[in-house]
């Protein structure tokens, strides 16, 4: 396979992308981590950080990144879940707000892993900028400011109409909600600087090693199989994310949902000047199906969301949707019409998790408590998928933490229907919020 196919940041990796040796052993560890994206990278520098001496093996079906963690928007935000308001109506105002703090420090956990040990990742801590293009939209906001004022939060500005026409050479913003904290990064350079510093610590990581079985034996350990190796393990953390639904006894916690991305040309000084948009934060709109929008290091123009792709069954061929593609194309000269006729340079999308309730959720499988999944984090896991490693580490090492004891950890999930249902019910969810987004939000 061509990894660097799957997304533009792969392709701007300066070395040649080659897997790490498979595992073609059989081998004893004390924990063995399923998934090398940021969840199962994280966890593994974490628990070598707090425990040295023991035995981390991470196996990755394909390379580290090959998931999410390689392809997304790039992002580093403070959202928990869908939005406040669906979080604070499933689980209660306390919880949304211990949820928004957990974010925060989310985000100023990976600025500071990436300040501490030099992560190369074209990070720019230039602030996150949530929309409002529609009346409908500046109530969604407005809604949200109520929210976190009540809350008593601070670090969070309001970018009236004038402001937003200062920064931006576009008619299309009406109100602004910016997060200075936040920023955003290359995702696919993150994930091989996690794996560096993973490494560092002695984490060993397998590529092209997909784990077909695993099986608890008598003795209460793992025996974790693969197509040419087994390990022996203590300790087993599921960090596949959307792709746990490859494993039965995660099947019905989470659903892959495909959301998609364009990329442009880079823009010459010209174009960029005639956009504004010097403070080069990251944007994304409040539609249902959000649009998020940023420039890379180079100045391109990356758009991605404006709808989704559902999958039946464990079918993951759903990287491209040319529909999507044409749209979020179109949308770049919707904000920016100064930018019609800007060339298209590249295509993806990828999975991510979605609950039924459309938070997170980190849990143990089995009452010892020695088999952990991690999932749920739908389009906003690259801040928290970081901290989360650190939290699924807190807790094989049976730390009790401000972490560990938060309520999305050991929660009951609400379970998908089987399948046909779950299809059917998704694409019922997606007509709704697209319905929403047409005659609403729009
Ligand atoms: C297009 C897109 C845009 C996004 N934009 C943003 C954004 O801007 N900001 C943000 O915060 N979030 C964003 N997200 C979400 C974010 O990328 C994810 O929440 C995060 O990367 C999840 O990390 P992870 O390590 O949990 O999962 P993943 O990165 O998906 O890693 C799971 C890994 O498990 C491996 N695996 C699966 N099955 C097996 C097996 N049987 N054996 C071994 N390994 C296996 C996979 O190959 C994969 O590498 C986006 C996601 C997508 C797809």
């Amino acid at each position: 396979m061509d990894y660097r196919e799957k997304s533009w940041w792969l392709e701007t990796l300066p070395e040649d992308i080659k897997p790490e040796s498979p595992l073609e052993s059989s081998d004893r560890a004390d924990v063995v981590i399923i998934g090398g994206g940021y969840t199962g990278l994280s966890a593994g520098y974490h628990l070598k950080t707090l425990e040295p001496k023991l035995d981390v093996r991470i196996l990755e079906s394909e390379i580290c990144g090959f998931g999410a963690s390689g392809r997304n928007g790039g992002f580093s935000m403070t959202l928990f879940g869908l939005t406040k308001g669906i979080t604070k109506f499933r689980f209660g105002d306390e919880k949304a707000r211990a949820a928004q703090i957990y974010m925060e420090e989310a985000v100023d956990y990976l600025h500071d892993m990436i300040g501490k040990h030099g992560l190369d990742c074209d990070y720019e801590q230039s602030g996150y900028l949530l929309v409002a293009t529609s009346n409908a939209q500046i109530k969604r906001i407005e809604d949200d400011f109520k929210i976190i004022e009540r809350w008593g939060l601070k670090g969070i500005e309001r970018w009236e109409r004038e402001r937003l026409a200062k920064e931006f050479n576009t008619e299309f913003y009406k109100l602004g909600w910016f997060e200075p904290r936040c920023g955003i990064l290359n995702p696919a350079k993150l994930t091989r600087e996690m794996k560096r510093i993973a490494e560092e610590k002695k984490v060993v990581i397998y590529e092209n090693s997909p784990v077909t079985t695993f099986r608890k034996m008598s003795d209460g350990r793992f025996l974790v199989k693969t197509e040419r190796g087994e390990i022996n393990c203590e300790y087993l953390v599921f960090a596949t994310n959307a792709y746990s639904l490859l494993f039965p006894r995660l099947r019905s916690m989470q659903a892959p949902v495909f959301t998609h991305i364009v990329l442009s040309e880079p823009l010459d000084q010209k174009r960029m000047e005639s956009i504004g948009w010097k403070c080069r934060t990251g944007i994304e709109d409040a539609r249902d199906f959000i649009h998020y929008y940023r420039l890379t290091a180079d100045n391109r123009i990356l758009m991605g969301g404006g709808d989704v792709s559902l999958a039946f069954g464990k079918n993951f061929d759903h990287d491209a949707n040319m529909s999507t593609f044409d749209h979020l194309e179109n949308h770049i000269s919707e904000v920016f019409p100064q930018l019609k006729g800007i060339r298209i340079t590249h295509r993806w999308g990828g999975p991510v998790s979605i609950t039924v309730d459309m938070a997170p959720a980190i849990g143990y499988i089995g009452r010892d408590r020695k088999a952990i999944y991690s999932l749920g984090c739908m389009g906003h896991g690259v801040s928290m998928t970081t901290l989360n490693g650190r939290t699924i580490a807190e807790m094989i090492c049976g730390m009790d933490t401000p972490r560990t004891s938060m309520f999305f950890v050991g929660r009951k999930t609400i379970p998908w229907p089987p399948e046909p249902i779950r299809f059917g019910v998704s694409q019922l969810i997606r007509g709704y919020m697209r319905l929403e987004d047409r005659l609403i939000y729009k």
